[in-house]
């Protein structure tokens, strides 16, 4: 049999446009909910006197995610005949934003929930910047709350404009626009009788019919290191490879210290085996032929394909701190698993995410985008998010919260490397 793949989905939108329940939706009729869960929801609507509210699935898992002590705390999983999902994050969570501009919500597709009856709201064309900014190209737009609309095909032709101009202002699309209704199950998993005149696909056929993360295992390597481990007179890397493959034998680059060193042996996790070669998604320990002082924060290429040292870069950043952005300050880059101390040098424009607007100033507000160049004293390995995404992310710090994400160009800076 083919092997199953995993899919990584984020579901964004406005506040009550119906993300929640298309989740629990989803959940159900993929049978991915435990066996009881739906009288439990079914009695809890109940007693509201509610008919099912399909949103308190979500409820209930973060009320067990709150007493669970694991660290995948934020992920939901469903699976259709075709693929596993998990669902990155929870919709409404306080972190939300964050988590999507850290990297950790890393998607390969996006469901985008617009409510027909309200259209496109504040918080969608917000979502779909930022998706875009961070490089989600897959996106599904779900009209949701078709009943409100009696199904009216108008109304849904002219949502779908307000969203489709939205996305194509930012240099988006979307790939699949569908009618449904998260509370009646309608175009989820099957087809309704009550929009006939829609041919499209449901949302499950339009998931399924995404693609998985396009070639990161045919990149170049980039493999940051998390952690060293000393164990006797051996040394340990470890980290998650982030694209790219390594083979024992291969000499390997670290950046930005700049030594070099040979793989000796790969160790992979959870099985615990000694594969002579590991590739992108993989954690993996490896050992090298030579005592090389490296610590975390290290970026390991090989040396044909390095990334760029360089004290100095430009962002493209989407600013989420209660205190502007503002030339002269300084933050914690966190890129990868290296922390640096960064001063903003320059503010080149500021982009209105609603209006798309450009202006200047030596400011950024909460929520806006802005493009930058950033200044770390020490050296740093960098990469352009144009050529490899998975390491061309950063966040900003302040104060142990995080106050802004974004993506990282190197256009037209020089390679600081010492042949
Ligand atoms: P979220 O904030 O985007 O997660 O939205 P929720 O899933 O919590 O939904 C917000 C409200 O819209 C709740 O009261 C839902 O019952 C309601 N809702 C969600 N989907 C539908 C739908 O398809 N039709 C109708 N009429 N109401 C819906």
């Amino acid at each position: 049999a083919a092997e199953r793949s995993l899919h990584h989905i984020v579901i964004v939108g406005h506040v009550d446009h119906g993300k929640s329940s298309l989740i629990g939706r989803l959940l159900h009729d993929t049978n991915s909910l435990p066996p009881g869960k739906v009288e439990e929801l079914e009695a809890i609507s109940a007693r509201r006197g509610m008919e099912i509210e399909w949103s308190f699935v979500l409820d209930a898992f973060q009320a067990e995610r709150d007493q669970a002590v694991t660290i995948d705390t934020t992920q939901i999983w469903f699976n259709t005949a075709l693929r596993d999902y998990v669902i990155i994050d929870a919709p409404g969570h306080r972190e939300f934003l964050k988590n999507m501009v850290s990297g950790a919500a890393s998607a390969d597709a996006a469901i985008m929930v617009v409510d027909a009856e309200e259209g496109v709201r504040e918080q969608s064309r917000r979502h779909a910047y930022l998706l875009h900014l961070l490089g989600v190209r897959q996106i599904a737009v779900v009209i949701n709350k078709m009943d409100l609309v009696d199904f009216s095909q108008a109304r849904f032709d002219e949502v779908s404009r307000q969203i489709t101009e939205y996305l194509q202002s930012i240099g988006a699309a979307p790939m699949v626009i569908v009618p449904i209704s998260a509370r009646g199950g309608d175009n989820i998993a099957s087809r309704s009788d009550r929009s006939p005149w829609y041919d499209g696909p449901t949302v499950i056929s339009a998931l399924d019919g995404f693609h998985g993360h396009p070639g990161i295992g045919s990149q170049p390597l980039r493999l940051p290191i998390q952690d060293v481990y000393k164990f006797d007179a051996r040394r340990i890397l470890a980290g998650r490879i982030e694209s790219g493959s390594l083979t024992i034998g291969d000499t390997l680059l670290f950046s930005p210290s700049n030594k070099t060193a040979r793989i000796r042996s790969i160790e992979a996790w959870p099985d615990n085996n000694a594969p002579e070669t590991a590739a992108a998604g993989e954690s993996v320990g490896i050992t090298l032929d030579e005592q090389l002082f490296v610590e975390r924060g290290e970026l390991v290429s090989h040396v044909e394909n390095p990334p760029k040292l360089s004290t100095l870069f430009h962002a493209r950043l989407f600013w989420l701190g209660h205190n502007p952005l503002k030339v002269g300050a300084r933050y914690k880059l966190k890129l990868l698993t290296q922390e640096a101390e960064v001063t903003v040098k320059s503010i080149e424009r500021i982009i209105d995410t609603q209006t798309l607007e450009n202006s200047d100033g030596d400011s950024v507000e909460r929520n806006a985008v802005a493009e930058v160049t950033l200044h770390s004293r020490m050296v740093l390995g960098l990469d352009d998010y144009g050529d490899l995404p998975r390491t061309g992310r950063f966040v900003l710090i302040e104060d142990y919260d995080t106050v802004g994400g974004g993506v990282i160009s190197m256009e037209g800076l020089p390679d600081q490397r010492q042949a």
